[in-house]
């Protein structure tokens, strides 16, 4: 395919870009668009400018070629964070599908209903931050703009090609209409900003739309690997232990593909595990399963050090770049003054204004799934028929 850029001057031949200019030519068309954690700490890369935070020149880059409005997924992670922390401490208190594996990496997902349907019961049925922010704009934020969800184009920034998948998934829809209409990788979203002649290292930092504006430390830490268990920590411990300060993890930090610790949160001492790498998953699963280990909650990302080393991610893509990305992350972290999932008062106010709360009957409808066993044949990807594996929702 060959995408053409709004000036016609240069082409892509990628398709998801091609879509995205479409979308935005399109007068009926409202594009919005999320931006992942992980690239803002690569994208710069792509512009000479190294693993640097770019958050602000993206958002100015996106407004300048045209789309309406322009969020964080990491508003998404912590709305993520929130719902998976509570479903977490529901199963510890009834002792019930543990240990709870994370559902944030489609490419883990995908691996686990292909080679683990026995699992499948202990992953979290919450939907990917891509996906719940998705949900949100298509089911509820298009009616706050008036429009129909067929209407609004969502287009997301991401570091790897499995969220693409992940959006194909066919329960990730309204209406007839995808959540998540076209997801261009980081290096893809450069490659439009070339097209359209943005100078990007002269852009001047823009900010992203309200009313889900605000992002904590938190949700940016799911780019990396341990993000997702140190943000579910800093929750649950300031939950349980009416932590209002800064609640920071150390074991779940750095690039080993496979962390395990026990700490202990007010009377509880859970058992905690991060893996990045599938290999590192296998190993873990096995010592889980043969009584070896007995592990709380396990965070899984298929990726070497989790989403910063996406394959959407820019080339080179090694060790040394990956824990540049992730050093960024922190940095980003330690900057803001939002710490938890907890401390986003937008985060509270879309709660309350869109489900009466969080963690009830109708976030789960709009905001978890379900997964089922699939099966793979010469290379096709089958869904087994209902009944034949178990299934959450
Ligand atoms: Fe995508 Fe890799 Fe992150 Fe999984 S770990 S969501 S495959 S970038």
């Amino acid at each position: 395919c060959i995408a053409v850029c709004p000036c016609g001057a240069l082409t892509s031949n990628s398709s998801a870009i091609e879509e995205v200019w479409a979308a935005i030519r399109d007068p009926k068309k409202t594009v919005v668009c999320q931006i992942a954690p992980a690239p803002r700490a690569a994208l710069g890369e792509e512009f000479g400018l190294g693993s640097v935070d770019v958050t602000g020149k993206i958002v100015a880059a996106l407004r300048r070629i045209g789309f309406n409005k322009v969020f964080d997924t990491a508003f998404a992670a912590d709305m993520t964070t929130v719902e998976e922390s509570n479903e977490f401490l529901a199963r510890l208190v009834k002792g019930e599908n543990l240990p709870l594996f994370t559902s944030c990496c489609p490419g883990w997902v995908k691996y686990a209903e292909e080679f683990h349907p026995e699992l499948l019961n202990n992953l979290s049925s919450c939907r990917s931050p891509q996906q719940m922010f998705g949900s949100v704009l298509k089911k509820k934020y298009s009616k706050d703009l008036g429009i129909a969800p067929e209407d609004m184009f969502v287009v997301s920034i991401m570091p790897c090609t499995a969220k693409k998948y992940e959006a194909r998934r066919p329960e990730f829809m309204t209406e007839g209409s995808y959540d998540v209409d076209a997801v261009l990788t980081t290096v893809e979203a450069a490659r439009m900003f070339r097209e359209a002649g943005i100078i990007f290292d002269a852009l001047e930092d823009s900010e992203f739309d309200q009313p889900m504006q605000q992002t904590t430390g938190s949700g940016v830490l799911f780019g990396t690997t341990g993000g997702v268990m140190e943000s579910v920590v800093r929750y649950v411990a300031g939950k349980l232990l009416n932590a209002e300060g800064r609640v920071d993890v150390e074991f779940t930090r750095g690039m080993e593909d496979t962390k395990i610790a026990s700490i202990n949160v007010g009377d509880n001492k859970l058992t905690l595990a991060v893996v990045n790498g599938l290999a590192a998953a296998e190993e873990l699963i096995k010592k889980i399963q043969s009584g070896e280990l007995t592990v709380h909650a396990v965070e899984v990302m298929a990726c070497p050090g989790g989403c910063v080393g996406g394959g959407g991610q820019p080339f080179q893509n090694d060790g040394e770049r990956r824990q540049a990305r992730a050093r960024e992350i922190y940095n980003i972290d330690a900057k803001l003054v939002l710490h938890k999932a907890q401390d986003n008062e937008d985060l509270d106010k879309i709660f309350e204004k869109y489900w009466g709360g969080c963690c009830n009957h109708e976030t789960h409808h709009d905001l978890h799934t379900h997964y089922r066993p699939k099966k793979r044949i010469a290379g096709n990807e089958i869904l087994i028929k209902d009944g034949e594996g178990p299934e959450i929702t």
